[in-house]
């Protein structure tokens, strides 16, 4: 046996005995490579007999270490298969799932409810005129709310709104009645803040103007959002009160829900919680925006989102619903 015969066979054994992709491409380059012998033999070879034997044994390890190859990758598959196989019978990575802040909530919960009644949900501009923030809602020249101290002004004209009645205003003019539409958005008003107040917060007033509309048809709908909100078993009161912009102007009450109704602390012992106001609609307001008020009357209702998210889940600070800390509002 000549020593490139030896050679040959040392080659074939070491490519059979290479355990792994990476042990095996050593193996190439020992026998193949630029370096091996056999290439230098190659380079410098001068008989043809010498060439076309050291050609031939080159040619047979280039087979031999592709076929190699590919039975190493088919095997390492085939390992990968075995050993990574997924076991679909563990438990999943759990996925952690934020969920809705209770205002939005809230405020959800209104636009089904007034959505179900056939009412427009309408959210609009913050940055308001006086004349819409104030002037067409017949507030008096002298009522505070007009004052910087109670309202932020960008100049003489533009305020932030302190409600979302100029939403309504804009409609009203843009369309001839009967309109139902309640206006849900956020407020600005110059308080300080404390664990009732907040000058940042939501409102959602509604607004309902058609032909012989009288007190019951308000109070069958303040009953309805009430019931959709707090549940069906609460009750509605309305205690007579001033607002500028309805004649005559209510409060509406609902019953208790922690108490139902006998007292507690909740309801600072009375029964009936406050739950924001409303009216008939001023007849000066409806002549604001061109309608007759002998042929048409309406009712409107206002009421803060974040109270009702209080009242709903007793939260005592309104600061909690503002401050974003996850401890709180993980339990909502
Ligand atoms: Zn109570």
């Amino acid at each position: 046996m000549t020593n490139w015969q030896q050679h040959e066979e040392q080659g074939m054994a070491a490519i059979e005995s290479a355990a792994s992709s990476e042990a095996l491409e050593d193996v190439r380059v020992g026998l193949l490579g630029r370096k091996s012998e056999l290439k230098l033999a190659l380079r410098e070879v001068r008989e043809r007999e010498t060439g076309a034997l050291l050609n031939g044994i080159r040619t047979r390890l280039e087979r031999r270490l592709a076929e190699r190859e590919r039975s190493l990758a088919s095997a390492e598959i085939e390992r990968r298969l075995r050993e990574e196989v997924i076991d679909v019978t563990l438990p999943g990575e759990e996925l952690l799932l934020g969920h809705l802040h209770p205002i939005t909530q809230v405020r959800r919960t209104v636009e089904d409810a007034f959505l179900g009644l056939g009412y427009e949900v309408r959210d609009d501009r913050e940055v308001e005129t006086v004349e819409y923030n104030f002037d067409k809602l017949a507030f008096l020249p002298t009522h505070p709310a007009r004052s910087p101290r109670d309202t932020f002004f960008f100049d003489e004209h533009r305020v932030l709104r302190t409600e979302t009645s100029p939403s309504l205003i804009h409609a009203l003019e843009q369309r001839s009645p009967p309109s139902y539409m309640v206006s849900i958005g956020r407020v600005y008003r110059r308080d300080a803040i404390t664990a009732t107040r907040y000058p940042i917060f939501h409102q959602f007033e509604g607004l309902a103007v058609d032909r012989g509309i009288t007190l019951a048809d308000l109070k069958g709908t303040l009953l309805h959002v009430m019931r959709a909100l707090y549940g069906p078993e609460r009750r509605v009161r309305f205690r007579t009160h001033f607002f500028p912009f309805t004649e005559p102007s209510i409060e509406p009450d609902v019953s208790c829900g922690i108490c139902g109704g006998s007292g507690c602390r909740t309801c600072k012992f009375s029964g009936w919680i406050e739950m924001g106001g409303a009216g008939m609609v001023d007849p000066e307001v409806l002549s604001n925006v061109g309608l007759d008020p002998a042929e048409w009357g309406g009712f409107a209702f206002g009421c803060g989102l974040e109270r009702t998210a209080q009242l709903r889940h007793d939260i005592p600070d309104i600061r909690a619903l503002w401050e974003g800390d996850l401890r709180v509002l993980r339990q909502f």
